[in-house]
């Protein structure tokens, strides 16, 4: 039975939620105008979730499950599913419920007008702490002003893409992956529908603050080379002011008057150009990590588990450079 939409749902330790999240997930499969798939993906649960998907994925013929070998993190649990789907439209949705499954009815109006990717866009976010409204909205502006292409702002991965999108996405290898970039990146007609993002409702998030962080930097150096660039532009400004110091202390020379012992002037100068030194060997080690880090071309992640596939998917393999080419022109 070929399906119409594949619908996948990332999940890290959230037990507390998943008799809510297929409740609520049958609840939309009645409303889809067309068969469906619900993929699961397992990033590394260590609670009891995965007997409950697995329960479900063996006895309900809609819903599949894909458990990773361990924890993988959030977008390449997604990109995981998107492997996986078959549908011709793919949505990608949180677990937590505060992505609401409606909405999903709105993004499928939205791509039956002809639109290759609907984002969702957050008109408001509830239930989330003031400091996390704060980092986003100042990560979300910065990423607008340093990125090379667009990324909409308040967007995160609550998408709807269809499958010349997805085929599109299968054959980007890069491991550092921020999903909502790639998006961007790959261009296509692209549509918004926005919704009020719910509180969570049930368990934690799992993205702590230092998780949100290395995402914002995944973010930022995979789509931008500002970095780079500004350490260029702030080194030269440092020699320069060096330059300007140091003709300075010839002119006050030159006018004959007594130079002072300079110890302290010395200090500041030195520790000053060494900060700025670690700063832009930081900087660029950053861009080399990430090198290393591609050139190892290790799989993206692994797969433990499949269940209620039909066949096994067949995973990343690149698509034929011939189909691509032809889904580009289309
Ligand atoms: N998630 C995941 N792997 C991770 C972290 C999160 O699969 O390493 C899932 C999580 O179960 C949820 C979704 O990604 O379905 C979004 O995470 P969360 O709701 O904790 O993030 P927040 O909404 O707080 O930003
Ligand atoms: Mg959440």
């Amino acid at each position: 039975m070929s399906v119409r939409y594949s619908i996948v749902v990332p999940i890290l330790n959230e037990e507390a939620i998943i008799p809510l999240l297929l409740h609520r997930l049958d609840g939309l499969l009645g409303r889809l105008d067309g068969a469906a798939e619900i993929i699961i993906v397992d990033d590394g649960s260590s609670d009891t979730g995965p007997i409950v998907l697995k329960a479900r994925a063996l006895s309900d013929p809609r819903y599949r499950l894909i458990g990773l070998s361990r924890n993988f993190g959030h977008q390449t649990a997604i990109t995981a599913g998107i492997d996986a789907a078959s549908g011709d439209a793919v949505i990608v949705m949180d677990a937590d419920l505060q992505d609401p499954p409606e909405v999903i009815l709105d993004m499928v109006a939205m791509w039956k007008q002809g639109f290759h990717i609907v984002d969702a866009k957050r008109s408001r976010r509830q239930g989330e702490t003031l400091v996390k409204r704060g980092a986003a909205s100042l990560f979300y502006r910065l990423l607008d002003r340093m990125a090379r292409v667009s990324i909409p702002r308040d967007v995160g991965d609550f998408r709807l893409i269809d499958r010349a999108a997805a085929d599109a996405f299968r054959a980007m290898p890069e491991q550092d992956r921020f999903v909502r970039g790639m998006f961007a990146w790959l261009g296509f007609r692209h549509a918004t529908v926005t919704y009020e993002r719910e509180a969570r409702q049930a368990g934690v998030t799992k993205y702590p603050f230092r998780k949100m962080l290395r995402l914002a930097a995944h973010g930022l150096i995979g789509f931008s080379d500002m970095p780079l660039r500004a350490a260029i532009w702030l080194g030269l400004s440092v020699s320069g002011l060096a330059t300007l110091y140091g003709l300075y202390v010839l002119g006050v020379w030159l006018a004959g008057s007594r130079l002072v012992d300079g110890w302290a002037s010395t200090v500041i100068v030195l520790s000053f150009l060494s900060g700025m030194h670690m700063f832009m060997t930081g900087v660029v080690g950053l861009y080399v990590g990430r090198i290393h880090a591609e050139v190892k071309r290790r799989p993206l992640y692994v797969v433990e588990t499949w269940v209620g596939f039909a066949d096994r998917p067949h995973g990343r393999e690149p698509m034929p450079l011939h189909r691509a080419t032809a889904l580009r022109s289309a």
